[in-house]
């Protein structure tokens, strides 16, 4: 009995995903104990969290860059199709409004109103903190 359970001690079949520590005891345990199993949860929350909001960051950014392009060559209203086609991502925002029926958004020092076909009245606004 005794050696038994010391050869499953000297072979365990997987590590532990936050530590790496061996485990022991039931083929479907991922983690050596509960401290590693939060820590791991968390990390990965932390994770997740982190890239979303780069992406969300990096989406902002993009979307400026793209209307700012269109206003400095005093271009005001570009087509949906095509701002789509540049890469812009209606999805990324930092403001809605509607205003007297019409959607309007923000996207950092930018507003622009959009409509199903196009976004118009782009324009830059001070930035107040
Ligand atoms: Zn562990």
């Amino acid at each position: 009995m005794c050696m038994q359970y010391k050869m499953v001690q000297e072979h365990p079949e997987h590590q532990c995903l936050q530590c790496g520590e061996a485990i022991y005891g039931r083929p479907d345990k991922k983690f050596c104990n509960d401290h590693c199993r939060a820590e791991w949860h968390n990390h990965r929350g932390h994770q997740s969290l982190k890239l979303l909001k780069l992406r969300h960051i990096h989406g902002l950014e993009k979307n400026r860059a793209i209307l700012l392009s269109f206003l400095e060559r005093d271009i005001r209203s570009v087509s949906v199709e095509e701002l789509a086609l540049l890469g812009f991502r209606f999805d990324c925002v930092s403001a809605h409004f509607l205003i007297n029926g019409h959607n309007e958004y923000g996207c950092l020092d930018m507003r622009y109103r959009k409509t199903a076909a196009k976004v118009c009245r782009i324009e830059q606004v001070p930035v107040m903190l």
